[in-house]
């Protein structure tokens, strides 16, 4: 007898197998079935209801699919031969009932159990994020999620740029753009998306072309428009997650308020010279309660308060930053990882290269967002300049 033909011998005696029809029987009584094979196995079909777990990571995700250990497991590989080992590797992890479907998909296929195809990336997605698939934070289930988030970002400018190029680049499926500008010379110094043979041409349009440039697989939607309390709930409709790169406070405040009143969660970034802020404006966290922006500034300065555009200015890489660190936080929120800056100001010196973070308390007596209180109505400020008071401008 083969050295291999005896391990298997050993192992049939002590993993139980079941039938593909007995296996059904009892996933439907609340074993789990894990099939095991490869992704391009799994691709053409796999049990309805089985979690997908492929052998070589089995081990290392296997605790977190199923984090009981009293749960009785039923493996499947393709024949019924890796399940066995696999079966073996899974008991020792410490589950009590494991059991091994003899046969195999091949044969569940033929006794016509119930089989789905399961969203899978294509041979080009496992390519193009072949680092995030490394990573079992992410994988390919993350990856998936990514692909159908949907994010809205506010401006193609300085913020809106970086990190809508990284969204791009990272997988997010379906990416808004809203802005009503053109491209402007002066822009390039930061607006990375643009170039300087678009220069005149709507931003939205030029951030599109480069989007897709990088990844084609993306959807790109594209609002040519400025936000106002007329238009922002249509054009806040369906989206996840927004993410504010504004550079002016009417716009700031309408998305705010549609953010707390829609219950989406608010990316906010913003910038002045060297420094910069970030934090996750959503009331609606449902790991803890955080404020939001008016919880912080409850109503605009008045316009004449506010510095001429021309005092304020920005350094050309800042936005790069702050925009890149807005892109993170959509990530993780996509991805329900990490601690979200929710609650959470994180605020960056350039000129010191330091990190500093303040605890935001939500107001209780906050007109939009605080609890029982009755949604105000939008209000449409009156453009002007932004200043430092609020660490607004240059986007
Ligand atoms: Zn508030």
């Amino acid at each position: 007898m083969k050295a291999s033909d005896r391990r298997l011998q050993e192992l049939k005696e002590v993993i139980p197998e079941v039938t593909p029809s007995e296996a059904l029987e009892r996933q439907r009584e609340g074993a789990v079935l894990i099939d095991v094979r490869e992704p391009d196995e799994v691709a053409a079909g796999s049990p309805t209801g089985a979690q997908r777990i492929v052998r070589g990571f089995l081990e290392l995700r296997v605790e977190d699919a199923v984090p009981d250990k009293s749960t009785p497991l039923l493996v499947m590989c393709a024949g019924g031969v890796r399940s066995l080992f696999a079966a073996e590797n899974v008991r020792q992890l410490g589950y009590q009932d494991v059991s091994s479907v003899v046969g195999g998909f091949n044969r569940w296929k033929q006794d016509e159990l119930p089989v789905e195809i399961p969203p899978a990336l294509s041979a080009e997605g496992r390519e193009r994020y072949a680092r995030h698939l490394l990573m079992p934070e992410v994988g390919e289930e993350g990856q998936l999620k990514l692909g159908r988030a949907k994010v809205l970002l506010i401006g193609a400018g300085g913020l809106g740029c970086p990190a809508a190029y990284y969204l791009a680049a990272a997988g997010v499926g379906t990416l808004g753009i809203v802005d009503d500008d053109v491209v402007d010379r002066s822009n390039l110094q930061r607006q990375i998306l643009h170039t300087d043979d678009r220069v005149g041409r709507p931003k939205v349009e030029s951030a599109r072309q480069t989007l897709l440039g990088l990844n084609p697989s993306i959807d790109v939607k594209t609002f040519e428009t400025r936000l106002t309390s007329e238009n922002v709930e249509e054009i806040f409709d369906g989206w996840d997650i927004v993410l504010d790169g504004s550079d002016n406070f009417p716009t700031r405040y309408l998305v705010n308020d549609a953010c707390v009143k829609l219950d989406i969660p608010n990316v906010h970034g913003s910038i002045y010279r060297f420094e910069g802020q970030v934090s996750v404006f959503w009331p609606g966290y449902p790991g803890r309660r955080g404020p939001c922006y008016r919880c912080l500034y409850p109503e605009p300065p008045p316009p004449e308060l506010a510095p001429s555009c021309a005092e304020a200015g920005v350094l050309g890489v800042l936005p790069g930053v702050v925009g890149t660190l807005e892109a993170v936080e959509v990530i993780k929120l996509v991805l329900e990882i990490g601690d979200p800056l929710v609650g959470r100001l994180l605020h960056f010196d350039a000129l010191q290269q330091r990190f500093s973070e303040f605890r935001l308390e939500p107001d209780p007596a906050c007109r939009y967002c605080a609890e029982g209180s009755e949604f105000p109505g939008y209000v449409d400020y009156k453009l002007f300049c932004a200043g430092p008071a609020l660490g607004a401008a240059g986007s």
